[in-house]
């Protein structure tokens, strides 16, 4: 994962999750929004 900025990081990984995982733009925001802290970890250990 690329990124300097924590919102940087962020689209990295909606991009990364949708087109891996196969998440929508809504169920991506959902997921996050449960998971904000779960994304964060993943994000900066990924
Ligand atoms: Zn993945």
């Amino acid at each position: 994962m690329y990124g300097n900025t924590e919102e940087e990081l962020l689209t990295n990984a909606k991009k990364h999750g949708m087109e891996v995982h196969g998440y929508t733009e809504e169920s991506w925001n959902e997921e996050v929004s449960k998971n904000l802290d779960h994304f964060r970890k993943l994000i900066k250990t990924s």
